[in-house]
């Protein structure tokens, strides 16, 4: 059957299940129709793919959701939370291995911190770029938690993939297609934030430029979107979290901090995440938010990181979900 499909140039993903295994047939789909499949020696049932995006769709998935492991730590399949936490830009070696200290006694799963940042402006701090890697590696090896930062260009791709566990593509670059091909082909999860005007379908359908690539390991990221409303610097969608559930298999987390750019909702919207039935967060933490370079003000006090962990470990139990 792949064979078949493979010649008449169409991609084909063979996903083994218990009973039946299903091939994901990917491709101009008057071709794959032509190929006359139904009826052929082993094919039960042809179920078109009615969605724009094919890979991350749960329809090929039989609708179980996707679960991977980075470094030991449980990233989706419903059962699990992750709680990802850190600064919002490695600034130096003691800020950062202060934070990861603070996060990794207080629960968190994951690690983040930025060291190519994607400002808006080309005169505000842009990160310590490579030596940022150095000092990630340490804050790793130290806390033991895995790592996520963002890639902002191929240039650093592979120092990037050598330094850090988890890829991050942030909101800017959600449909830059060359970044998403090569970060799909360096072997490492891929962390994919939503675009800052994207529907939900373009998310997943960027999503399916790292998945073609054969990386199966891709967390989305719902970080507040722009609308008319600018009391908080982007309006976060929780909708879209069940909505993503639904028809996607991919694990799906939130950030608050950069949807609310103020702490003090960061806690609120947290809950209201995990309540909501996301696979997770991504949270900004400083010990000293107003010396911060980048984003201070939404940047949660390390002093109470533990107390916020708790709080929002409860929400996620009630979804049924424990932290990684
Ligand atoms: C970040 O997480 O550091 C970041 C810049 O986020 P976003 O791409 O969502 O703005
Ligand atoms: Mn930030």
């Amino acid at each position: 059957m792949v064979e078949r499909l493979e010649t008449a140039g169409v991609h084909a993903k063979v996903m083994p299940g218990e009973l039946t295994t299903a091939i994901g047939a990917i491709g101009d789909p008057e071709g794959v129709r032509a190929l006359a499949l139904e009826g052929m020696p082993g094919v039960d049932q042809v179920i078109p793919i009615s969605r724009p995006y094919k890979l991350a769709s749960s329809e090929l998935s039989h609708h179980e959701p996707t679960k991977f492991n980075v470094d030991g730590h449980t990233v989706g399949g419903g059962r699990t939370f992750c709680l990802i936490a850190g600064p919002c830009t490695v600034e130096s070696r003691e800020q950062t291995l202060a934070v990861a200290d603070v996060v990794s006694r207080g629960g968190a799963s994951m690690m983040r911190g930025g060291a190519f940042k994607p400002r808006t402006s080309p005169f505000s701090f842009q990160g310590l770029g490579t030596a940022a890697l150095e000092i990630l590696k340490e804050a790793r090896e130290r806390s033991g938690l895995p790592v996520v930062s963002e890639l902002t260009d191929t240039v650093n791709a592979e120092a990037m993939a050598e330094a850090v566990d988890v890829l991050q593509v942030g909101a800017r670059n959600m449909q830059n297609y060359g970044l998403l091909e090569v970060v799909g082909k360096l072997g490492r999860p891929v962390l994919l934030k939503r675009g800052l005007s994207s529907t939900v379908d373009e998310l997943l359908m960027a999503a399916d430029y790292v998945l073609k690539e054969g990386n199966e390991r891709v967390i989305l990221c719902e970080r507040g979107i722009r609308t008319f409303e600018t009391a908080t610097r982007f309006t976060l969608d929780l909708g879209a979290v069940p909505y993503l559930k639904l028809h996607t298999h991919l694990p799906v987390i939130v950030d608050p901090s950069h949807a609310a750019g103020d702490r003090r909702l960061v806690e609120p919207l947290s809950r209201a995440a995990a309540a909501v039935g996301a696979d997770g967060i991504i949270v900004e933490v400083a010990e000293d938010p107003e010396a911060a370079l980048c984003d201070g003000p939404q940047q949660l006090y390390a002093r109470d990181f533990e107390r916020f962990a708790h709080g929002v470990a409860a929400h996620a139990a009630l979804a049924g979900k424990q932290l990684a």
